[in-house]
C-alpha cells in the first residue's frame, strides 16, 4: 500500500514538550516526581478549576483503581458502570475484588442512561446489596447526562468515580469535565485528546484527599526515616519526563480541542447530506464535547450499507476507522456480571464507527478521508 496511513487519533506535539524534558534531564529530576510533576498538576488544577486537587499517576487505569480503593471499594461489593465503554473503566473493579453490575446507556449522549441507572440501583438494594460507587463515561469526549446522573446518585447516596479520560476539554453547563465526581479520571495515554506517552490523573476535591492519593501510588509509606508500612501500597505515580510532555501538552489543549471540534464540523455537514446517518452531536447548549472522536451510527435499512463497508472501505484506502466500544456486559470476560438496559448500547455497537479525528490532520489527509466517504454513499 503506497498510500500513508491516516490514523484515528495520533499524538500531536506542540512545541514545548521537549524543553519541559530537556530541563528535567539538565537538572537531573529523572524520576517520579519533580518540578514537571508539580507543574503539570498545577496546571490542570489551574484548568479544570472547581478547588480541583489534581494527582499525576501513571494511567488512566491506576487513577480508576485508587479512585475505586479511596471510596472504600472492597471485595465482595458490587460497583455500577456504564457498559458501554473502554474496558479500563471496569477492570479496576475486579483488581478489589469487586463486582460490576453494568448499566447501558441512552441515546442522545451514548452514556448512561439515568433511568437504567436508578432501576439497577432499585433492583440491587431489592436484592440486599447497595452498590458502592457509580462510575458513568463521557465517551468519545461528550458529556454525559451530568445532572440526571448526579441527581440519582445523591439520591440513594452512592459517591461517583467519574470517568473523564476522554473529556479533557470538555464541559457540561460551563463547567469542566473532571470535576463532577467525588472523585475524576483523566488519562493522558497515546491516543488521547492530550498525551504524556502513557499517563493519567486523579481528580479530588481537597488536599488531604490528594495528599492520600499520592500516599497510596508512591508504596503508601509511613513517616520514618526507615522504610515502614502501615498499609498496601502501589507504585503508580508519574514520571517527571512524563509530566514535562504534560505541561507542553496544556499549552496548546484547547487549540487541539478547536481542531476536533472542526473536524466534527466537516463530518456533521457532510452527513447531513446523507439519510440513515447519524453523527453523536451536543444534545443542547448545556453540553460541549471535545470531540475527541467522532463517531457516526449507520442505518442498514436506509443506507443500504453497513457499518463494516465503511470500515473496510476505509481500510483498502489506508485510512483508520474503528466500531464504537464493545458493551462491557457483552465481553466474554464480563459475561456474568449483571446488566440494566434494553439494547440501546448493543444498537450502538451494531451500527457505529469512529471515524479519524486528529487535531493533526493535514489537509490533504481531510481530503482522502472525505473523497473515499463520498465514493462510498454514491
Ligand atoms: C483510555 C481510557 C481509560 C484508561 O486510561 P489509560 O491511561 O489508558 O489507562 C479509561 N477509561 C476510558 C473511557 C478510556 O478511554
Amino acid at each position: 500500500m503506497n498510500k500513508e496511513k491516516i490514523w484515528l487519533s495520533s499524538p500531536h506535539m506542540g512545541g514545548n514538550e521537549q524543553r519541559y524534558i530537556k530541563e528535567a534531564f539538565d537538572t537531573n529530576w529523572v524520576a517520579p516526581l519533580g518540578p514537571n510533576v508539580s507543574g503539570f498538576e498545577a496546571d490542570l488544577e489551574a484548568y479544570l478549576q472547581q478547588n480541583s486537587q489534581v494527582a499525576a499517576l501513571s494511567s488512566g487505569t491506576a487513577a480508576l483503581h485508587l479512585g475505586l480503593l479511596l471510596l472504600g471499594v472492597k471485595a465482595g461489593d458490587e460497583v455500577l458502570c456504564q457498559s458501554m465503554t473502554f474496558s479500563a473503566s471496569a477492570n479496576p473493579i475486579v483488581y478489589q475484588g469487586a463486582q460490576p453490575v453494568f448499566v447501558d446507556s441512552e441515546p442522545t449522549t451514548w452514556n448512561m442512561c439515568p433511568k437504567a441507572l436508578e432501576a439497577a440501583i432499585q433492583d440491587r438494594i431489592s436484592k440486599g446489596k447497595k452498590p458502592k460507587a457509580i462510575i458513568p463515561v463521557h465517551l468519545y469526549g461528550m458529556p454525559y447526562r451530568v445532572t440526571e446522573i448526579l441527581e440519582v446518585a445523591q439520591k440513594y447516596d452512592i459517591p461517583v468515580l467519574e470517568d473523564s479520560a476522554e473529556a479533557l476539554g470538555s464541559r457540561y453547563k460551563g463547567k469542566a469535565c473532571g470535576t463532577f465526581g467525588d472523585f475524576s479520571v483523566l488519562s493522558f495515554n497515546g491516543n488521547k485528546i492530550i498525551t504524556t506517552s502513557g499517563g493519567g490523573a486523579l481528580v479530588s476535591k481537597n488536599r488531604e484527599t490528594k495528599d492520600k492519593i499520592v500516599f497510596y501510588a508512591t508504596q503508601s509509606r509511613d513517616q520514618a526515616p526507615h522504610y515502614q508500612h502501615s498499609e498496601i501500597g502501589y507504585n503508580y505515580r508519574m514520571s517527571n519526563i512524563c509530566a514535562g510532555i504534560g505541561r507542553g501538552q496544556m499549552e496548546v489543549l484547547d487549540a487541539h480541542v478547536a481542531l476536533r471540534r472542526k473536524m466534527h464540523d466537516l463530518y456533521a455537514a457532510f452527513f447531513s447530506e446523507i439519510a440513515g446517518v447519524t453523527v453523536l452531536q451536543e444534545p443542547n447548549e448545556d453540553f460541549f464535547s471535545n470531540h475527541w472522536l467522532t463517531a457516526i451510527t449507520i442505518n442498514p435499512a436506509i443506507t443500504g450499507k453497513t457499518r463494516e463497508e465503511l470500515r473496510l472501505a476505509l481500510e483498502q484506502e489506508n485510512i483508520e476507522s474503528r466500531p464504537l466500544w464493545k458493551p462491557m456486559h457483552l465481553q466474554p470476560v464480563f459475561a456474568n456480571c449483571p446488566f440494566y438496559g434494553s439494547g440501546v448500547s448493543e444498537q450502538l455497537f451494531e451500527d457505529g464507527l469512529c471515524l479519524p479525528s486528529g487535531s493533526n490532520l493535514t489537509g490533504q489527509e481531510i481530503e482522502r478521508i472525505f473523497v473515499t466517504l463520498k465514493a462510498f454513499f454514491n
